[in-house]
């Protein structure tokens, strides 16, 4: 099942049709998206009955909207993927590394970002969506408090990222825009038809203004540190998780302040990140 905000409207997806979820539910669910996750275990119930085949009406991408737009906490983990540790100059953390992107960063899936600076970095990576919280999960029981995955891109103002010492992540991860998701949230039961859910291709490809393409990064989750049902099973036993939270969990190898030289997001790029069985997001970047 695909989940997505619709301008604004709780809808499910299939193939190039939306079912609007308030309409179809004839008042009894809520239109605004993010409150699919105060009862999300009924959400799924009702839609399981529902055909977006039959019911849905043709919809445009661009109005898609972020699919968990004001997430109560949104937890980011750094160095998840051994070959970015190593490019990032860190070695690999024996306990993840996490920090928040706030929430007033989180924007859609196609959209203009506008540079907060001259050193911007990307960072592609796979977004958990939280659907049952609590505390002191088991990674055997993990995945039951998921309610999907989606497209993240954990975009990065460097200069702010390293300000200070000791340094913080937060502020220079959460710029107007800077928390990108989408297209939808796919559930883990449909990812997992087709292919094993914790080895998803990942790759970020970045277009210059004159339309040359440049992939970036090409990584696959098998290959994160601390896979999700470890992520999840070692924040919840620190932090209680909350329905409708996210959870950035890293980025694989190619990111800009790795290379050499270094490079970093220019007004007139455009940056698409992909995830084998979930789809894209598409970021057009200008002057801040
Ligand atoms: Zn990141």
């Amino acid at each position: 099942m695909r989940v997505a905000n619709l301008a604004g409207r709780l809808v499910l997806i299939e193939g190039e049709l939306a079912l609007d979820v308030e309409t179809a539910s004839g008042g009894r669910l809520p239109a605004e998206p993010q409150r699919v996750f105060e009862a999300w275990p009924s959400f799924l119930a009702w839609a399981a009955g529902q055909s977006v085949m039959e019911a849905g009406a043709p919809f445009e991408h661009e109005q898609l909207g972020p699919c968990v737009p004001r997430p109560p906490q949104v937890f980011a983990i750094g160095l998840n993927y051994a070959n970015h540790a190593d490019e990032s100059g860190f070695a690999v953390p024996d306990d993840p590394v996490v920090f928040t992107k706030f929430p007033s960063s989180i924007t859609g899936p196609d959209v203009e970002v506008g540079l907060s600076g001259d050193r911007v970095d990307w960072e592609a990576e796979l977004v958990v969506v939280i659907g049952v919280g609590g505390r002191r999960i088991a990674e055997a029981d993990a995945w039951g408090h998921v309610a999907g995955l989606t497209v993240g891109q954990d975009l990065s103002d460097r200069t702010v990222q390293f300000w200070g010492d000791p340094p913080q992540f937060s502020l220079g991860k959460s710029m107007a825009g800077y928390a990108p998701i989408g297209p939808w949230l796919v559930t883990p039961d449909e990812i997992a038809a087709d292919r094993e859910i914790s080895d998803l291709g990942i790759e970020c490809v970045l277009t210059e203004a004159d339309g040359r393409q440049r992939v970036l990064q090409s990584g696959r989750t098998q290959d994160m540190i601390f896979p999700v049902p470890a992520i999840l099973a070692r924040l919840s036993a620190i932090v209680e998780l909350l329905p409708g939270d996210l959870v950035f969990t890293g980025t694989p190898a190619g990111v800009g302040v790795g290379r050499t030289p270094p490079e970093f997001l220019r007004p007139g790029q455009s940056l698409t990140t992909s995830i084998e069985g979930i789809g894209s997001i598409r970021q057009r970047f200008t002057r801040g």
